[in-house]
């Protein structure tokens, strides 16, 4: 066997069984899951520890000397290292527990409000999803500073020229997601971190559409903060992670207040606790961050190497299938990819079809995709958006693309 065919080798119909909700039938016909990047679905091996912690040991943590709460406390300091493992942070206190990657958007934007002044400019770019633009939205109404935006052209590809122009030592702070949820873009992020860090300006990745197929290395990216939802790569929803670099965390000021990130209390003055704590704020989603470290490590079994060879083959097959259907368009074309197909149908509202191909079990998404942005760009109010995870196969790309031709029958 050649190296290529043995990196691919992976055993969709064993990794199948492994999902109890991918034998579910939708309106009479076996369930098609094509809207992996909204959420991820959930294997026995996860939901077995989310039975498991409410079963056997669910308690508060970090508080109590009970034999319960030790047992919590210790599972969920376990899946915070594994995490840290996983991205490879330097050390466990840089990540911080959250409640998805929206929270730790804010968390850090609300951060630099106390490290800006008025003038200062902020880069997003143009593919942001908007929990990403609208936190830093907020954040120049409050300090004064200045949002620009790094264009993209019609691929679908970040304008790097466009992108050293924009920066300058003004430029504070550099937003991006790893790679787009509504075109798949995969973004140059280590040179634009490093471009960045040539001004001295930080750098927060918006990881959450990356993480389910590229096991990013903090260390290597040198990246400054970098957030990710754990119910996008096989975990629960309601709980995510922030990795920040040690220095910049101990910067910010804690983003709420409450129980666990205090030190001491008084009236007069309150000292906050250390990292992590100092940003986890009252009782967390223990069972949440505890089953994340397990869908870690089942991603992990399987391999992000043999994940990303696999998805690209889908990604491969389903575009040259698709491409063969009249009238079709394909946004976000980048070399770049993940297993994600934003197309059109000329003269066809991208509703209708997601809703004819829902009637035949296939779950796709419809509409803006939170990126409105991008839909402006490409004039459109929004596409039909099929993507596909490493337990997804061929056969079910086929009948989608059935569903899609017998739907542009229906509308024609
Ligand atoms: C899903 C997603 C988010 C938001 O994640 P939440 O889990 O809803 O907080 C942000 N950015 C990108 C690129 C996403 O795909």
């Amino acid at each position: 066997m050649s190296l290529a065919t043995e990196k691919i080798s992976l055993d969709v119909e064993k990794i199948r069984k492994d999902f109890p909700i991918l034998k579910r039938e939708i309106n009479g016909y076996p369930l098609v899951y094509f809207d992996n990047a909204a959420t991820s679905q959930t294997p026995q091996q996860v939901i077995d520890v989310i039975v498991d912690y409410y079963s056997n040991y669910n308690a508060n943590i970090h508080r109590g000397v009970h034999s319960l709460s030790q047992e919590a406390t210790d599972k969920y300091e376990t899946a915070r290292r594994k995490i840290q493992q996983h991205f490879n942070a330097a050390n466990p206190e840089e990540i911080i527990f959250t409640s998805g990657t929206t929270h730790g958007i804010n968390l850090v934007a609300n951060g630099f409000s106390a490290l800006l002044e008025a003038g200062d400019e902020i880069l997003v770019s143009a593919m942001e999803h908007h929990s990403n633009i609208v936190p830093w939205q907020m954040l120049c109404e409050k300090t004064g500073a200045v949002l620009k935006v790094i264009p993209m052209n019609q691929e679908g590809e970040l304008i790097y020229s466009s992108f050293e122009e924009l920066i300058s030592e003004k430029t504070k702070v550099v937003f991006l997601n790893h790679v787009s949820n509504a075109l798949g873009t995969i973004n140059p992020i280590k040179e634009i971190i490093k471009k960045a860090h040539s001004v001295d300006a930080a750098v927060l990745i918006d990881g959450a559409q990356a993480a389910p197929h590229i096991k990013a290395d903090v260390q290597e990216l040198d990246v400054d903060f970098y957030v990710v939802s754990a119910h996008k790569m096989c975990g629960p929803t309601g709980v995510g992670v922030l990795y920040g670099k040690k220095k910049w965390l101990e910067k910010l000021p804690p983003y709420q207040g409450g129980g666990e990130m205090i030190s001491t209390v008084t009236f007069e003055k309150t000292t906050y606790a250390d990292l992590p704590h100092k940003f986890e704020a009252g009782t967390p989603n223990i069972c949440g961050g505890i089953a994340f470290g397990a869908a870690i490590d089942y991603m992990n079994k399987i391999g992000f190497d043999k994940i990303a060879a696999y998805e690209k083959e889908l990604l491969d097959y389903g575009t040259s299938k698709l491409l063969e259907i009249e009238g079709m368009q394909i946004y976000g074309i980048s070399r770049d990819k993940t297993a994600v197909i934003s197309f059109n149908i000329e003269g066809l509202h991208p509703y209708d079809i997601g809703t004819l191909v829902d009637k035949m079990g296939i779950a796709v998404r419809t509409g803006h995709h939170c990126a409105q942005p991008v839909m402006d760009f490409y004039n459109i109010p929004g596409t039909i958006r099929a993507s596909f995870s490493f337990y997804n196969t061929k056969t079910e790309i086929d009948r989608f693309i059935e569903a899609v031709k017998k739907a542009k029958a229906m509308l024609s």
